[in-house]
């Protein structure tokens, strides 16, 4: 008998008929022997609603209010689920976060899990039950109720796991797997059998949407299996464990895009000491993430200085900016709000040279301008216009042969 965890995202409790099949699902692998926690999200697309609804009554709706709101979705979701249970005679129970003690820092809206106490999850296992817990919340220690982020749930999943020591995290969603890209974007892309820790916190970090970053680091820490597979068919999924050395690995492993990003440039400002924090030091004061920075060699003196941040961040980023540039004498500033980041990634990167070359040189066929770079030991990033947003992909796909499963 093992002890899984099973989280099901929104799209697979979007309504009362796939809500009846997720309980199904769970009640037949209840009966199978199995003891089960299950983790859901609230159903696709009320947290959107519920984020309207308070925008429509205020531009920076409270913090704190937020997460009163936004935690009733997933709310509403356990309920369900667990009285589906209940009418096919599998007994259940909910829990919303501060029920089962998720406790989280004092971070409205992007909290992180500190501590789970498993001890109530553990007593209603023994009785048989099935364990319903709502995803994405949880309290601090002054009671406040407090959300992860968005795509929380994946990391209420992998945390309750790891507390639990559960024998597998499955994480079911709508599409069979993690894919060598979005399948949205590249109908040709495939399935991955395995992939390690490291290769899933790339692809997530550099805009994967399928997992949360935070599950995948939780994952990582304390050694949970985790597995992605569909709510929708049966199949073995993706799974996801520590780096294999036995294991024979393709050079690379996907291709991430990311569109939530904006970039800045400050043009003329004096190539000296201390100029990177002058105009870094407040975008980080005012709690704005800087993703990729780029300074050209100074010309005269003269340097310019390029960046990115979220795009939500980027009206902020650039009347900070605005400042600064009156403060250092620059030339000019502008900034771009109408661009992509592109990543191809993989572990065996670290072993083979010329994967930058390969990856510039398709890119240059297709007539694509990369205006920034970087890379770490097992991704390279470009940035570009987001009209190239379908065919970089699509190009890097195909050059990394990656429809066809080759070692690349
Ligand atoms: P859920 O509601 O179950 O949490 P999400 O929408 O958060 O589901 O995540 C699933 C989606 O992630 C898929 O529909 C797919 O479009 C997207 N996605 C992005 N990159 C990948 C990838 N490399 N492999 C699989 N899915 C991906
Ligand atoms: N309901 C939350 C969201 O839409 C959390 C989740 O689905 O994981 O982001
Ligand atoms: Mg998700």
């Amino acid at each position: 008998m093992a002890l899984i965890v099973q989280k099901f995202g929104g799209s697979s409790v979007g309504s009362i008929e796939r809500i009846n099949a997720v309980a199904d699902k769970v009640a037949d692998a209840r009966r199978a022997g199995d003891d089960i926690v299950v983790v859901v999200s609230a159903m696709s697309g009320e947290t959107d609603r519920l984020l309207k609804l308070a925008r429509d009554l205020a531009k920076a709706p409270n913090s704190r209010e937020l997460d009163v709101l936004l935690s009733t979705g997933e709310q509403v979701t356990i309920a369900l689920l667990s009285i589906a249970l209940e009418a096919r005679n599998c007994p259940a129970l909910s829990f919303t976060g501060a029920q089962v003690c998720i406790r989280t820092d004092r971070a409205y809206n992007k909290a992180r899990i500190l501590e789970i106490d498993a001890d109530k999850v553990k007593k209603c296992l023994a009785q048989g039950r099935v364990v319903v817990i709502a995803g994405f919340q949880g309290i601090d220690d002054d009671g406040n109720i407090t959300t992860l982020g968005r795509g929380g749930s994946d990391t209420t999943a992998v945390a309750m796991a790891a507390a639990l020591k559960a024998d597998e995290c499955r994480i079911y969603t709508d599409v069979d797997g993690v894919y060598t890209a979005d399948p949205r974007i590249v109908s040709k892309a495939r399935r991955l059998d395995t992939l390690t820790y490291e290769e899933t916190l790339e692809l997530a970090s550099l805009g994967s949407k399928v997992l949360q970053i935070r599950s995948v680091e939780f994952a990582s820490k304390y050694n949970v299996q985790l597995r992605v597979l569909s709510s929708f068919e049966e199949g073995p999924g993706t799974l996801i464990t520590a780096e294999d050395e036995t294991m024979e690995q393709a050079i690379i492993s996907g291709i991430a895009h990311n569109k939530d990003e904006a970039k800045l440039t400050i043009v003329g400002v004096p190539d000296r000491p201390g100029i990177a924090y002058s105009i870094l030091g407040p975008i980080a004061d005012a709690n704005i993430e800087v993703d990729m920075i780029v300074q050209n060699v100074g010309v005269d003196n003269l340097t310019d200085f390029t960046f990115t941040v979220h795009r939500n961040d980027y009206d902020k980023a650039m009347a900070i900016l605005k400042k600064s540039a009156a403060g250092l004498g620059a030339r000019d500033i502008n900034g771009d709000t109408g661009i992509v980041k592109i990543s191809v990634v993989g572990v065996g990167m670290r072993s083979h040279a010329g994967i930058a070359s390969k990856m510039f040189n398709a890119l240059a066929r297709e007539g694509i301008n990369i205006m920034m770079i970087s890379t770490s030991e097992i991704k390279i990033s470009v940035v570009v216009n987001e009209k190239y947003l379908e065919l970089g992909v699509r190009t890097l796909h195909s050059e990394f042969g990656l429809e066809n499963g080759q070692s690349n």
